[in-house]
């Protein structure tokens, strides 16, 4: 079986890269493409969403059969506990699982638009700590779960909020993957917290790099990532050129990608937003 924690206990700096399921088909023979770029950086695996809703899941399972079939990747596959039940769950993780995907980033996931509290439905799960309970009592799935550097948006106190990351640790996450940030420092300290409240997996830092000024807004508002307001400036003065908005992205989390590097990250996990470009110059950049 394929495990998380195998990536990052080799000696060697790895990334990994999220993607989304497209809508059409012409928008997942892109990104099939983009993928075919993004292999010759031998990532540990590549991530598939999974939609507000549970909107995506029959595109996310197919997305993730293909890149691991045809692209011969290593996958993982996002879960929510939005609307599902206990037997929803199993039935669909079982299913991937025969197909040789054991990879999981178990989540909550987020309530729905214009509601301000996640509601559990009839016999599914209020916390992503309890789905990562029920998974690992299924067997055979090593499992990936969230953390927040800056804190969840729902969360009571960063230290609550990290105490929930050690429940979800304790009942068998094998990796945590961060939420996106753009100040180091704010993951450094997480980090340092972490260590001190006894989570010992590898913690990966999440970095987005940024492709336009209005996506980036509204990326960070909704997961509660602060935009540096330099940054912010710079692509804002550069608002009607794509161009200059994606070098800014590029130079901005390459800087980030190498501080980490040097700081002993031991991978980067990649929003790549679907696109192999910027990853790709950010990777040049770092070997
Ligand atoms: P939880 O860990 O359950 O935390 C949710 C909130 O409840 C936090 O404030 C936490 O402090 C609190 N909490 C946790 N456990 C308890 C407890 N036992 N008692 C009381 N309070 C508790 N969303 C998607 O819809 N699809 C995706 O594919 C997706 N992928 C993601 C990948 C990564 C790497 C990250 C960082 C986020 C992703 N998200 C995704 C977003 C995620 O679903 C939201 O941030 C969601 O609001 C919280 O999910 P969680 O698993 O962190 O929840």
């Amino acid at each position: 079986m394929t495990r998380f924690d195998e990536f990052y206990n080799k000696g060697r700096f790895v990334p990994s890269f999220e993607i989304f399921p497209p809508k059409t088909q012409e928008g997942i023979e892109t990104l099939i493409g983009e993928l075919g770029q993004l292999k010759a950086y031998d990532p540990a695996y590549i991530s598939v969403t999974y939609g507000a809703m549970g909107s995506t899941q029959s595109l996310t399972r197919d997305l993730v059969l293909r890149i691991s079939k045809e692209l011969k990747m290593n996958t993982a596959f996002h879960f929510t506990c939005v609307g599902a039940t206990r037997d929803s769950i199993k039935e669909y993780v079982e299913e991937l699982k025969k197909e040789g995907v054991t990879l999981i980033v178990a989540l909550r996931g987020d309530p729905p638009l214009g509601h301000s509290k996640f509601k559990a439905s009839k016999d599914g799960f209020a916390y992503a700590n309890e789905l990562v309970t029920y998974l690992k009592s299924l067997g055979g799935f090593s499992l990936a779960v969230a953390g927040y550097p800056e804190g969840h948006v729902e969360a009571v106190s960063l230290e609550m909020d990290l105490e929930n990351l050690k429940r979800k640790v304790d009942a068998g996450a094998d990796v945590v993957i961060t939420q996106l940030f753009f100040n180091n420092n704010d993951f450094y300290d997480f980090l340092d917290r972490a260590t001190k409240i006894g989570i010992k997996t590898p913690i990966i830092p999440g970095v987005m790099p940024i492709l336009n000024v209005n996506q980036v807004e509204k990326i960070a508002s909704m997961c509660g990532a602060k935009l540096p307001q330099m940054l912010h400036q710079q692509l804002t003065q550069n608002k009607t050129d794509m161009v200059s908005m994606r070098e800014i992205g590029i130079e901005y989390a390459t800087e980030q990608c190498e501080d980490l590097k040097k700081n002993g990250a031991l991978g980067i996990h990649f929003y790549t937003l679907n696109k192999a470009y910027s990853v790709s110059k950010i990777l040049d950049a770092l070997q």
